[in-house]
């Protein structure tokens, strides 16, 4: 985007905030990584409708919740970074059994707001520390629970600004992977068309809330008994391979507590990484290629990543 353009973006009475050059190490989980060459953080659903409409066709855009399954390099993000989570911040009961979310609330305020309204069947969001809209772009889970088993509907938006309501049969859903199936066809500058999401409507089960606020104490005493939660990390790595664990592979290869620069592969759980201390974002993808490269080589198991790397090195 040039200055004229980016003037014309200003120009076009918008109401959020648009900073130029913003550290995404402030806006990701792992308080690494390079900056953004912009950022916008919308007032409110309308304005991000009316901020996408007014920007350059050609303008890279990347839908961003709370940063806790991403790296971005230290040569930093080209293009928009768009943060949901200051604006899109509704929740409600819908009936009967629903509850609608717009994609910034933070998931484990879902857990809660279920518990509360004697809603089961969300209690597994309670342990996953993003947004409504990353846990549906990624189909988080854990403790047996995924996110789009209890969607009903999602509210999708796109660069004409318009709300599209959608439901799971226009995705291809499977673990820790979500694609529209219509993805594929290009828009004019042979980008692959784009469609965040900006809403969801979950569907749960009546049960007693103090059941599902037990399950969540029980979660989240389990996850700091065995995850490193003091330290700044992106959760899980690597998804765990058909029938195994990244995070057993990862340690028969001995490199639990291997540190590269300001990153360690954590010493509580291999499968995470950690941030001790003034990491690079390049420190934590070394680790990252560490563990595939010896994991392939010990055991000819090809670790896929879960966390998703963006930018420039
Ligand atoms: C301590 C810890 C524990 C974790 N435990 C788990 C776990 O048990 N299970 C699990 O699945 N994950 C876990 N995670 C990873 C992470 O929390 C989840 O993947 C979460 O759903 C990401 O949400 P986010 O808002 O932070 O997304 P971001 O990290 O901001 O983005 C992740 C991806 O989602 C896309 N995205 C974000 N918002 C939107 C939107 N509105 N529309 C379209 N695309 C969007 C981004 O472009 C990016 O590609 C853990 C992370 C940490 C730090």
């Amino acid at each position: 985007m040039n200055m004229v353009e980016a003037n014309n973006l200003m120009a076009a009475g918008l109401r959020g905030e648009l900073r130029l050059r913003e550290p995404m190490a402030r806006h990701t989980s792992w308080r690494a990584g390079g900056a953004a060459e912009r950022a916008y953080f919308p007032a409110d659903l309308d304005d991000l409708a009316a901020f996408l409409r007014a920007l350059p066709a050609e303008e890279m855009v990347h839908m961003t919740g709370l940063g806790s399954n991403l790296l971005v390099r230290d040569g930093g993000l080209r293009g928009t970074v768009i943060f949901t989570h200051w604006a899109l911040r509704g929740v409600g009961l819908e009936s009967p059994g629903g509850i609608r979310a717009e994609a910034g609330v933070a998931s484990p305020k879902i857990a809660r707001f279920a518990a509360l309204n004697e809603l089961a069947g969300a209690e597994f969001l309670a342990g996953i520390p993003g947004t409504v809209g990353g846990a549906l772009a990624m189909n988080a889970g854990c403790y047996g629970g995924e996110t789009w088993e209890i969607v009903a509907e999602v509210t999708t938006i796109d660069r004409s600004g318009s709300p599209r309501k959608r439901t799971r049969d226009d995705y291809e859903i499977a673990y820790r992977h979500v694609r529209l199936k219509s993805e594929g066809r290009s828009d004019e500058v042979g980008r692959k068309a784009e469609e965040w999401f900006v809403a969801a409507t979950f569907r749960l089960r009546h049960g007693p809330g103090a059941e599902s606020r037990g399950k969540i104490t029980e979660l989240l005493k389990r996850r700091i008994a065995t995850q490193p939660l003091g330290e700044p990390n992106a959760g899980s790595v690597f998804r765990n391979p058909e029938g195994d664990y990244a995070a057993r592979l990862i340690e028969a290869c001995g490199l639990k507590g291997r540190v590269i620069g300001g990153a360690q592969i954590s010493e509580k759980h291999a499968n995470f990484i950690v941030n001790i201390g003034r990491a690079r974002a390049a420190d934590i993808e070394a680790l990252i290629r560490l563990a595939e490269g010896t994991v392939k080589e010990k055991f000819g198991v090809a670790l896929e990543r879960e966390v998703r790397i963006v930018g420039d090195a």
